[in-house]
């Protein structure tokens, strides 16, 4: 889909003093998207936030909103809202107060029936119109974070900037915001760029994942194409998780690769797009993801004894040490292919295997 851009970085960077909290970075988010940065701490993603938001300045390069430069325009003077963190309510004002107040400050302009009429529609939206005389205080966390939404979309922001928007709601709540967040940005239409270290949380939510690692962008796709097609090691074990495993390549044919796993007691057969740059011998890392690997003998068998088995509900994650490599493999299974396995334990030999297809290799960057 070839759409409008609305928000473009351009050789943005960003450093306190001696510490680079984001390098020399390009992203562009286009019109009604709804992207992600997901990063561990510290790897520079609020700071990104914040700089598209006007609470910081870049060190380096410019940022356009809407094709104007706005790299030092006051938050109050871009076409963007931000949904705090902690929400930032004020506790001696009502629900529709505080939505009142982000009106009638600097800037807004509003007609006293606009105002109302914006702050009705705001509260409509995230499903809080009978709430509109509250206080903050007596009110869930939930609520609590959609009043900060309807207050920050009261404003017509061309962009909503979310800071870790579910991070303060209990996991079964969090769920049901997803929910919410998905649908409101559908109805709104407008571009969101949401900041979470939530790997689960980003692919549920985003048309376009921006997977950072130490202030750089280590890979942007939609999350079916991080899942599928990771760009690196790094990205594969963020993404969906993946054992990360020494080997060896022993070449190519008919776009099938020949490894040997650690040691070389087991050798798979990897079906995918050539990776550059290996000759034979090279140290690869081979990606398996606990998902992929199947229960019993067959074609990319893997074998060794269980060290842990781990209930999970519908799934059982199952811990094991292969022949001829050194470290543990994690392997998830449905319950029901253990149903036939009962006495499946710490000691019992354990056999897997993996679909040509699903295997993931990486040069081994590391050992070279
Ligand atoms: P978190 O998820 O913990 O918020 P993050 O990925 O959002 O992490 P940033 O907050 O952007 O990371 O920080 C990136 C780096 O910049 C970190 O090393 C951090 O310590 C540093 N940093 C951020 N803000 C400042 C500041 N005001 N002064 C000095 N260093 C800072």
């Amino acid at each position: 889909m070839n759409r409008k851009a609305i928000v473009a970085l351009e050789g943005v960077s960003k450093s306190y003093g001696a510490v680079q909290a984001l390098g020399q970075t390009d992203l562009v988010l286009n019109e009604g998207e709804f992207v992600t940065l997901l990063g561990p701490s510290g790897c520079g993603k609020t700071t990104t936030l914040r700089m598209v938001g006007g609470f910081e300045f870049p060190s380096t390069g410019r940022i356009l909103i809407d094709g104007r430069d706005t790299t030092y325009a006051a938050p109050f003077d871009r076409p963007v809202n931000t949904v705090f963190q902690d929400y930032a309510l004020f506790p001696h004002m009502t629900v529709a107060q505080n939505i009142r107040y982000g009106l009638t400050v600097r800037g807004a302009n509003l007609s006293p029936a606009e105002v109302s009429s914006r702050v009705e529609h705001a509260l409509a939206l995230v499903g809080l119109s009978k709430f509109a005389d509250r206080r903050p205080a007596m009110m869930s966390g939930g609520q609590r974070q959609r009043v900060a939404m309807a207050r920050a979309i009261a404003r017509r922001p061309r962009v909503l900037l979310l800071d870790e928007p579910l991070s303060a709601l209990d996991v079964k709540l969090r769920e049901g915001m997803q929910v919410e967040l998905k649908r409101i940005h559908r109805e709104l239409g407008i571009t969101f760029l949401m900041v979470t270290h939530d790997q689960g949380e980003a692919m549920a939510l985003s048309d376009r994942v921006v997977v950072m690692q130490a202030g750089q962008i280590c890979q942007t796709g939609k999350p079916e194409e991080l899942y599928d097609s990771p760009a690196n090691p790094y990205v594969a074990d963020f993404i969906g998780g993946a054992n990360l495993v020494k080997g060896v390549w022993k070449g190519r044919d008919r776009g099938r690769d020949r490894l040997a796993l650690g040691q070389g007691q087991a050798e798979v057969q990897r079906e995918g797009h050539a990776v550059a740059g290996l000759s034979e011998g090279a140290a690869v890392l081979i990606g398996l993801r606990p998902d992929n690997l199947l229960l019993g003998d067959g074609p990319n068998a893997i074998s060794g004894r269980v060290l842990e088995v781990l209930f999970r509900g519908d799934r059982i994650r199952i811990e094991f040490t292969p022949r001829g490599i050194a470290a543990p493999i994690f392997a998830e299974v449905p319950r029901a292919a253990l149903r036939d396995l009962q006495n499946l334990g710490p000691g019992s030999p354990v056999t897997f295997h993996i679909d040509a297809a699903d295997i993931l290799l990486f040069a081994d960057e590391v050992a070279k």
